[in-house]
């Protein structure tokens, strides 16, 4: 499988009133074509600023990315000007918020708002947008499209908001959906049916998908990798059934105490992790999970562990328990 996507030590800081907030902190993964990928970790743990950094969508001033590279088909977006940056957007990268507000325009009708996209990076005319934005309506399920076409985002519901968001982030075919939480603010049964959508859409077009989510059962359902992410770093990758069924990190077996799961019998009490994250104004010289973890050593408190290799199937994970040097740095 080709790799459309490749972050490379990325670093991402905010400028806060108590200095620097170092919220992405040596960030690495990759993503292949039509490959799903969800990124999961508690709030603050740097999942949204990693996907909003590749969108180039980050606050800037106070944010900004300190270091590092992000590779989408052989350019580096960190580099890019915003006119490339706005090519790319929309056209190669679609992406999914949680609320669709913040990305459909109030003032202009959902009609207009999927065949912009169309007439500026498809190069159709009006009348031939017009047909495609009623075909995206249909697929993503909105009834009567044809008077859908003409109404404002107000005149929608959530859920219908949501998918007319998605038929606009599908409608150039990207190679890359980003979705943030597509569908927390939800209901159970259209959440379900936005998730079918863009498991339909994956093996349909083979577009490639990253989800950030705090639902296992929705990663369980449509994803390929995880990536756990703690503190601004990643601390855990593998295949779903290697991160759900043998876990090799205390933060991961902890998020999988925590969090709703399908595929457990009912009835399975969450535990939540005691403690908090990590202050990422002044982030631990050692492993973030230190204080949080039942299994800290001395070496975990002053010296940050390397994602290493920990089963067949490329899984990798960030803990001394797992590192092959940990007794040598002990030492
Ligand atoms: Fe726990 Fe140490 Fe592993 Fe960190 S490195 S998760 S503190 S055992
Ligand atoms: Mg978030």
């Amino acid at each position: 499988m080709d790799t459309i996507l490749r972050v490379n030590d990325l670093h991402v800081s905010f400028r806060a009133r108590g200095g620097e907030v170092q919220a992405v902190r040596g960030v690495n993964f990759e993503v292949k074509k039509g490959e799903a990928v969800a990124i999961v970790g508690e709030s603050g743990s740097g999942k949204s600023v990693t996907a909003q950094s590749i969108m180039r969508l980050l606050p800037s001033p106070p944010s900004f990315v300190k270091q590092g590279s992000i590779e989408f088909m052989g350019r580096n977006l960190v580099d890019a000007t915003e006119a490339e940056m706005e090519a790319i957007r929309g056209k190669e990268i679609g992406m999914i918020f949680q609320d669709p507000m913040t990305s459909l325009n109030p003032t202009m009708t959902i009609g207009h708002q999927i065949t912009e996209g169309l007439i500026k990076h498809q190069g159709m005319n009006r009348s031939e947008a017009r047909e495609r934005a009623l075909e995206l309506l249909r697929l993503v399920g909105i009834p009567n499209p044809e008077a859908r076409f003409g109404q404002y985002p107000h005149n929608f519901s959530g859920g219908m908001r949501q998918r007319a968001m998605i038929a606009i982030a599908l409608s150039c075919n990207p190679a890359l959906l980003i979705a943030d939480e597509p569908t927390t603010a939800l209901d159970v049964t259209i959440q379900a049916q936005i998730m079918q959508l863009m498991k339909d859409l994956q093996q349909k077009f083979g577009t490639s998908i990253i989800l950030i989510t705090h639902d296992l059962g929705v990663v369980a359902d449509m994803c390929d990798k995880v990536i756990v992410m703690y503190g601004g770093q990643v601390v855990e990758t593998g295949t779903k059934w290697d991160i759900f069924a043998k876990p090799q990190h205390p933060y991961t077996r902890g998020l999988l105490r925590s969090m709703p799961r399908l595929d457990l019998p009912k009835g399975e009490p969450l535990v939540p992790i005691d403690g908090t994250p990590p202050d990422l104004l002044a982030p631990p010289v050692g492993c973030a999970f230190c204080a949080r973890c039942e299994h800290a050593m001395e070496v975990c408190l002053n010296h940050d562990p390397e994602l290493v290799p920990v089963g067949e199937n490329g899984q990798t994970a960030k803990c001394w328990l797992h590192h092959p040097l940990a007794k040598e740095v002990q030492a």
